[in-house]
C-alpha cells in the first residue's frame, strides 16, 4: 500500500477517533469532541452530533 492509498483511506473516513488529547472543540458548544485537533472539517461533540442527526431526520 502506498502513501497515497493511506491518505485516501483517511479522507474517506468521516469520524476518525482520536487516540488521545488534544481533541478538537465542538463547533457548537466548544466542548471536547472525539475528533483529533488536526481534524479538518466540522467537529461536533457526541451530544451536538446526535442533535444534528435528530434534526436532519425530522422533516418538519
Ligand atoms: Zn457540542
Amino acid at each position: 500500500m502506498s502513501d497515497e492509498d493511506y491518505d485516501s483511506i483517511i479522507d474517506s473516513t468521516p469520524a476518525t477517533p482520536a487516540d488521545g488529547p488534544p481533541y478538537a472543540e465542538c463547533v457548537r458548544c466548544r466542548k471536547p469532541t472525539e475528533y483529533p485537533a488536526a481534524y479538518r472539517g466540522v467537529t461536533l461533540c457526541p451530544v451536538c452530533d446526535w442533535q444534528e442527526a435528530e434534526r436532519g431526520a425530522c422533516p418538519g
